[in-house]
């Protein structure tokens, strides 16, 4: 703790100076805060005896400041934070086997596909394999079961429930024939349904399979809160109401070009 506190000016670094002087990287004003909170209140005020602020820093009050931009804070820090993501990299790469994963793509993937933050949010708790399912409920004794919801068959891990149940495989081949119509041809795996693909001409034509295929894991995702087998145009009218969604965004942030250029491929008969 001595480290935190100049006792030449009765007060601790600010966290900007900790990371000059100790070369401490700038994404890990965390820390900085858990540990400055848990210094005891009376030692604390016997340190700072004049009491001036010590725990405000640009960083955070750019946070506190902005409003709905915090997305961007997060994802800088996960851009930047390679370590701390090692553990879920590598169970995916074990999942996923010989192939290569691009953490780049995969980390960019939700930020080029949708302007929407609920589908972004969705797709980052994926990546870090935050999502409830049965096995994970069972395992922590809120489930009386670690079956699927969908076929009560098989265990629901996050493989099972969002790509290999008999009631799910359909719904992904369905989307493929709609996006076959739509001149969008791709083969689905469960690799780019979980990631995204990146193999099309177009960056437009890349996001708008990326953000169908995040708006049908977040479909599938609800559909099993609810205990119902999803189907296809329950799908496509959540599609419509997202597009939607993009469309008011577009509109308030003065980018309807752009959301006109990404979506006129999509008509819905
Ligand atoms: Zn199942």
């Amino acid at each position: 703790m001595g480290d935190f506190d100049t006792r030449w000016a009765n007060d601790f670094y600010c966290f900007d100076n900790i990371c000059y002087i100790y070369g401490i990287p700038s994404n890990n004003f965390l820390k900085y805060y858990t540990l400055i909170k848990s210094i005891p209140i009376h030692i604390k005020s016997e340190i700072n005896t004049n009491n001036t602020p010590c725990t405000q820093t640009t960083f955070v009050e750019n946070i506190l400041g902005r409003k709905n931009k915090t997305n961007k804070i997060f994802y800088t820090l996960q851009i930047k934070n390679p370590t701390e993501n090692y553990k879920i990299q590598n169970k995916w790469q074990v999942l996923f086997g010989e192939k290569e994963l691009n953490w780049k793509h995969i980390f960019t993937m939700p930020y080029k596909a949708t302007i929407e933050s609920t589908l972004r949010n969705f797709q980052y708790k994926y990546i870090h394999r935050i999502i409830a399912t049965n096995k994970y409920l069972f395992k922590c004794k809120l489930s009386n079961s670690n079956l699927c919801d969908f076929c009560s068959e098989n265990i629901e891990t996050i493989e099972h429930l969002f790509w290999e149940c008999k009631h799910i495989q359909p719904i992904w081949n369905q989307l493929i024939s709609f996006l076959e119509q739509h001149q969008l041809n791709v083969n689905l795996s469960f690799l780019n349904v979980s990631f995204g693909i990146n193999s099309l001409k177009s960056i437009d034509c890349n996001n708008i399979v990326n953000f169908m295929v995040i708006l049908m894991k977040y479909f599938i995702l609800n559909m099993k809160y609810k205990k119902q087998v999803p189907n296809f145009n329950c799908f496509v009218h959540s599609l419509k109401l997202k597009i939607q969604i993009e469309k008011e965004i577009a509109l308030s942030n003065d980018t309807l070009q752009i959301f006109e250029q990404k979506w006129n491929r999509i008509k819905f008969s």
